[in-house]
């Protein structure tokens, strides 16, 4: 494996923790999402996260000095061609991945890798719709990446070994641990975790109980770090939804159908930790 250089494709909350991993790892990233203020505000998170790392002595000042200047933002697409390795974290959308990794295939020489932190969209299809099928793969971190150690490695119909093999280096490199899952809506981590959270947000629809309540049941009645609601607002009410859109309508069961509480929280801007209110409310909004 020779890169060096590695494209991270949109600067939201994964993204700009994907940039910071590699960066750390010693690799040159190049951080795109679609405008600069954007990238500014991934490029903050950034900062943020090393500060923490600085505070808590886990990386030196010079340390986090030479992986801000890794991080190279760019708003200009074209500039993802230097890449030799892509890792697209844009929005839960299959149809704006679809054109982005259209996009890609285009520009990018073709050995490079082609990876989606996609949650549920299928790879297999990311992958045929691409032009470069065996190029085409799942890199699933977890959020947030610069703490969770587990990649969930997909691997599409036609994704070849090598990028299976590149992947898995990769990811260890930048000190994770991997698995492999099947290409199927959700994958092993979300298919469990979505339903479940999901359930929470109805137990709150039907009353059976608060937002704290079914936080507090959950942490303290069945050990989880977390409640599924504070959990929900981490991952991005948005991005539940669309998982649960996409199980639904893949898997065809009701069992999957997301909560209407869900929608009216999204419909309402209320996003969570990203938009400063979810579930619970953050910052000043
Ligand atoms: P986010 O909303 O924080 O960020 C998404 C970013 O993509 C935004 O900055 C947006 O401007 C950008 N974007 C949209 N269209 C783009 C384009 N055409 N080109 C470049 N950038 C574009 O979302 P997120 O939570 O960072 O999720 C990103 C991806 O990671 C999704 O596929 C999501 O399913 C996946 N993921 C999310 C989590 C999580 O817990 N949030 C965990 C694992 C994987």
């Amino acid at each position: 494996m020779n890169i060096s250089t590695i494209a991270v494709v949109g600067a939201g909350q994964m993204g700009s923790g994907i940039a910071q991993v590699a960066a750390q790892a010693g690799f040159k990233v190049l951080l795109h999402d679609v405008s600069d203020s954007l990238i500014a505000r991934g490029l903050e998170n950034i900062e943020n996260g090393l500060q923490r790392l600085q505070r808590k002595e886990k990386i030196s000042s010079e340390e986090g000095a030479s992986t801000r200047a890794r991080v190279y933002p760019t708003a200009e697409f074209s500039d993802l061609a230097a890449a030799d390795f892509v890792i697209e974290a844009a929005s839960e959308n299959e149809d704006l991945k679809i054109e982005l990794f259209r996009r890609l295939n285009e520009i990018c020489r073709s050995e490079v890798v082609l990876a989606s932190n996609t949650s549920s969209i299928s790879i297999t299809r990311l992958g045929s719709r691409s032009g470069r099928p065996d190029k085409v793969i799942g890199m699933h971190f977890m959020n947030p990446p610069q703490v969770m150690t587990l990649v969930e490695i997909v691997r599409g119909l036609a994704t070849g070994t090598d990028a299976y093999e590149t992947v898995r280096e990769l990811s260890e490199r930048m000190g994770k641990v991997t698995m492999v899952a099947e290409d199927s809506p959700g994958f092993i981590v979300n298919r469990v975790l979505l339903p479940m959270i999901n359930e929470a947000v109805y137990c709150v629809y039907e009353g059976v109980g608060s937002v704290e309540d079914v936080d507090r049941a959950m942490k303290l009645g069945s050990n989880q770090p977390m409640g599924p609601l504070a959990l929900a607002d981490l991952i991005g009410l948005d991005t539940c939804l669309a998982i649960m859109e996409v199980m639904k309508d893949v898997l065809g069961d009701d069992k999957y159908r997301p909560c209407p509480l869900l929608k009216k929280y999204v419909d309402a801007g209320y996003l969570g930790c990203k938009s400063g209110r979810g579930f619970y409310r953050y910052k000043d909004a």
